[in-house]
């Protein structure tokens, strides 16, 4: 293998650029040449890439976001755009691609390699933490902090006007985000959508807090949980107990900023990784970590795995909550 080429793809992470920068230099180093894909799958398919070198990924380590930046490709869903995307790998004699993304972006990946052949190594970065396979995905360390940032400066407000807010974090259909913020953030409840508890508890903990003669209280809901997250709490508070709730949804603030320094070494780690797979011949795997340690899971077999919420951190949640 001589050229490998490398994108982002899916919702950005904090840390993706680390990952990057990771793949350019470890490429070079071992003697390959590397090619930077812009916007992920449809940019692919356009063409549109550029040979990258050390100095192309300078000064990007600390920063959020994607300098390739990102796109959802609705070309790439189907057969004959994944056939473009290979036509165009095979034209610039590229025949290793490093797909930097969530687990759509991996489907995909798996795809064109069962299609055309082409080697593919997968790095997981979105904030979520939603990818099984890996204990820890690029951009899930920055967000809780993000997060857990916002819940402390509320909590200063909460306690000083005796009010009940509900903060809703990120994390599509998982509630990883959520536990761990909640923990940290010492929420009075964590709402997950893994392990729904029914709205009338949600109002019964609130009634036995005050009951304590708690004052005040933040509640942590994932945007996946009821379906429609903080707004569906919000309004069971109000309707069966009467209480005034205010909400705060945190939103695309938790996808951005510097990532923090575990997000940085993990990207860094698996981005060297993911190019010493390519060049041992991995056909399509993800690089990710187990116990830390460096692993390498077939993509074929990520749609069968799922990543259970931590059911011991929620339940220590639940006794810390007194
Ligand atoms: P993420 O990678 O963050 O989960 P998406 O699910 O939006 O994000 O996937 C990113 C892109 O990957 C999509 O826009 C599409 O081009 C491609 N993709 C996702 N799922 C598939 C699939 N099942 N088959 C082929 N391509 C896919």
């Amino acid at each position: 293998m001589k050229r490998i080429g490398v994108l982002t793809s899916g919702g950005d992470a904090p840390g993706m650029n680390a990952a990057l920068r990771a793949v350019v230099r470890t490429a070079v180093h071992d003697g390959l040449t590397v090619f930077g894909i812009y916007r992920g799958y449809q940019g692919l398919i356009e063409g549109d890439l550029a040979e990258f070198g050390p100095r192309s990924v300078a000064n990007v380590i600390q920063r959020g976001g994607t300098v390739l930046r990102t796109a959802r490709s609705e070309e790439f869903y189907e057969a004959p755009g994944r056939a473009k995307a290979a036509e165009v790998l095979r034209a610039h004699g590229i025949e290793g691609l490093v797909v930097i993304g969530g687990d759509g972006s991996f489907r995909g990946a798996e795809a064109l390699h069962r299609e055309h052949g082409v080697k593919v190594v997968g790095i997981p970065a979105t904030i979520d933490n939603d990818i099984a396979g890996t204990d820890v995905s690029i951009g899930f360390n920055t967000a809780l902090d993000v997060a857990l940032d916002a819940v402390d400066r509320l909590r200063d407000t909460a306690a000083s006007h005796d009010r009940l807010f509900l903060v809703e974090v990120m994390g599509r259909r998982a509630g990883h985000i959520a536990l761990h913020v909640g923990v940290a953030g010492g929420a009075e409840a964590i709402l997950v959508p893994e392990v729904p508890m029914p709205l009338e508890r949600v109002v019964d903990l609130v009634r036995d807090a005050d009951a304590r003669g708690k004052t005040s209280s933040i509640i942590v809901v994932a945007e996946g949980a009821y379906g429609g997250g903080a707004r569906v709490v919000e309004q069971a508070l109000r309707e069966r107990a009467g209480y005034e709730v205010r909400t705060v949804i945190l939103g695309h603030t938790q996808r951005g900023g510097s990532p923090v320094t575990r997000d940085r070494v993990l990207a860094s780690r698996l981005g060297f990784h993911a190019v010493r797979a390519l060049l041992a011949g991995d056909e399509a795997v993800m690089v990710g970590t187990d116990r830390r340690q460096i692993t390498h899971v077939p993509l074929s077999s990520l749609p069968g795995l799922s990543k259970g919420i931590d059911e011991e951190l929620l339940e220590i949640a639940a006794v810390l909550a007194v």
